[in-house]
């Protein structure tokens, strides 16, 4: 990208991607600081970092853009929808205008990266400058370095090394006035069909995406959630997490602005310094993936410890369709898969849950998992699942060990010990006493009679018994210890 100063006043080209916001927007701000005429754009393109997005994404981003485009109506201006490819759209948009300069938040995904820059490259060459700032991340990736100036593959390190050089950048509110821009064609939303139709499967989506909403979920989860972050957020039917990943995940609020109104509270007594750094914390993780990804592009389709690309996994369709469909027989891995298809999100101690479930229970390959969050999570994000799902198959940088296998009962008696949230995604077993809720199938007869449960009929008997499937997921095991060599 060039850094170019320029006296043109010809109009200058704002390309949002995953920047829906109009606070805290690195190139808004200096796309309007030059003075000059801004168009407003957005380009629907499938190939934008290197994935078409999944259908819930899709619902998300047609929200996202109805707020995005109301808010610049409200100060004036307008956004500019086109479909296609981004360079054929920039191109078509630069002979329409005259515009010549092009400002943008980058994508850090590899494939996202290099092709800007390709596109920054040949429109450069044709005398439009093109300038990419960081809007998505605490700090751009490549800026965090081990000794030896490679990227970090451990998480703590990269923590500290990341908050130590990390300088917040300034709030900012983006202009008051952002009219001025031409009346040029654009597309109708309506027509792109991002909502599904038939059939139309997202009534239990209750968010609200876009920037107000994004803004709304931080404020709610600073007054209450956050207090008690470090323990809450363990616990599936409590409000004790943030939900602001799918937020996060389309640019409606800086990671910046969330990990400093956390600091904020903390320094003003609102809430516990050390739940405030647990959050950042998090937000680290969110960062470690993407770093991650820029480094290592092929995260989300191979193994990164090349030894587990030996693992003998399973092709078992129909234990894939039952995990899919919630029907696993094993309460809280079916209630976070009935979360994930009914709204679009699974709290994260449930993803780490039906993820081990998938991949050690079943031995599944990770990467059908992944693909399923892929296309069912409202934050799919393609550096933080790819990151995660091998963190939980054991092959990924900074994994846990494959051989800690989760017990599902256990991790759902320690987890929804009161079995909210199993009864609130099961609703089947809701007369079932907490003491049979997360293993129906140890309950007496007359206990599940009384409940008016039917194993294999109501809900089904488990598809794999947990303990055989732990001596079979520790046997796989070795043929990976085998492939590296181990004794
Ligand atoms: P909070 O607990 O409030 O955390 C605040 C923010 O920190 C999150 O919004 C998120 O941006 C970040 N964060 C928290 N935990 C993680 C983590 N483990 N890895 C990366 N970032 C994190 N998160 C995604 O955003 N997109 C995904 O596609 C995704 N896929 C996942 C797949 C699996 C198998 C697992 C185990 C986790 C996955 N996560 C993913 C991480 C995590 O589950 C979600 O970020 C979290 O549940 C979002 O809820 P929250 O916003 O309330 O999180």
């Amino acid at each position: 990208m060039t850094t170019t100063a320029r006296t043109s006043k010809a109009p200058v080209i704002l390309w949002f991607r995953r920047d829906l916001r109009l606070h805290d927007n690195p190139a808004l701000e200096r796309a309007f600081a030059t003075g000059r005429p801004v168009l407003c754009l957005y380009v629907l393109d499938p190939a934008q970092c290197g994935r078409a997005s999944g259908a819930a994404s899709l619902w998300w981003l047609d929200k996202s853009l109805r707020a995005l485009a109301a808010s610049l109506a409200e100060r004036g201006g307008r956004l500019i929808l086109r479909r296609g490819d981004s360079e054929t759209e920039l191109r078509r948009l630069i002979d329409q205008t005259g515009a010549d300069a092009v400002y943008m938040n980058r994508l850090f995904e590899s494939e996202g990266f290099t092709r800007d820059a390709d596109i920054a490259h040949a429109l450069k060459a044709e005398g439009v400058e093109c300038q990419g700032y960081n809007g998505a991340l605490l700090t751009r990736p490549g800026s965090v370095l081990n000794g030896s100036g490679g990227p970090y593959k451990v998480f703590t390190p990269f923590l500290k090394a990341l908050l130590a050089q990390a300088e917040p950048p300034p709030h900012t509110l983006g202009p008051r006035d952002m009219s001025g821009a031409s009346k040029v064609a654009s597309d109708d939303i309506d027509d792109w069909g991002l909502h599904p139709m038939r059939p139309d499967w997202s009534g239990g989506f209750d968010w609200t995406p876009g920037e107000a909403g994004a803004t709304e979920a931080l404020s709610r989860f600073i007054a209450g959630g956050l207090k008690t972050y470090g323990k809450g957020r363990d616990h599936p039917s409590e409000p004790g997490c943030s939900r602001l990943s799918p937020h996060l995940h389309w640019g409606e609020i800086s990671p910046w602005r969330a990990v400093q109104t956390a600091r904020d509270a903390a320094a003003h007594g609102k809430v516990p310094a050390a739940e405030a750094e647990k959050f950042v914390a998090e937000i680290g993780w969110r960062e470690f993936s993407a770093h991650l990804l820029h480094h290592f592009p092929t995260l989300p389709d191979r193994a990164f410890r090349p030894e587990y690309e030996a693992f003998p996994w399973r092709d078992d369709e129909a234990g894939f369709r039952a995990w899919t469909k919630g029907l696993t027989g094993y309460p809280i891995v079916d209630a976070g898969m009935r979360q994930l298809w009914t709204t679009g999100w699974m709290h994260n101690r449930v993803r780490m849950i039906v993820a081990s479930f998938l991949i050690k229970d079943l031995l599944v390959d990770w990467r059908r998992g992944e693909a399923w969050f892929w296309d069912t999570l409202v934050d799919a994000d393609l550096a933080s699942n790819a990151q995660n799902w091998q963190w939980v198959a054991g092959s990924g940088a900074d994994a846990a060990p494959y051989f800690r296998i989760f017990n599902p009962t256990a991790q759902g008696e320690k987890f929804d010990a009161s079995g909210a949230y199993v009864r609130r995604w099961v609703p089947e077993l809701r007369g079932l006493n907490d003491k049979w809720l997360h293993a129906p199938w140890t309950a007496p007869p007359e206990i599940l009679r009384a409940a008016g449960v039917r194993l294999g009929t109501d809900y089904p008997r488990p598809i794999v018994d947990h303990g055989e499937a732990r001596d079979r997921a520790l046997a796989a095991l070795k043929v990976v210890s085998a492939s590296r060599g181990d004794d």
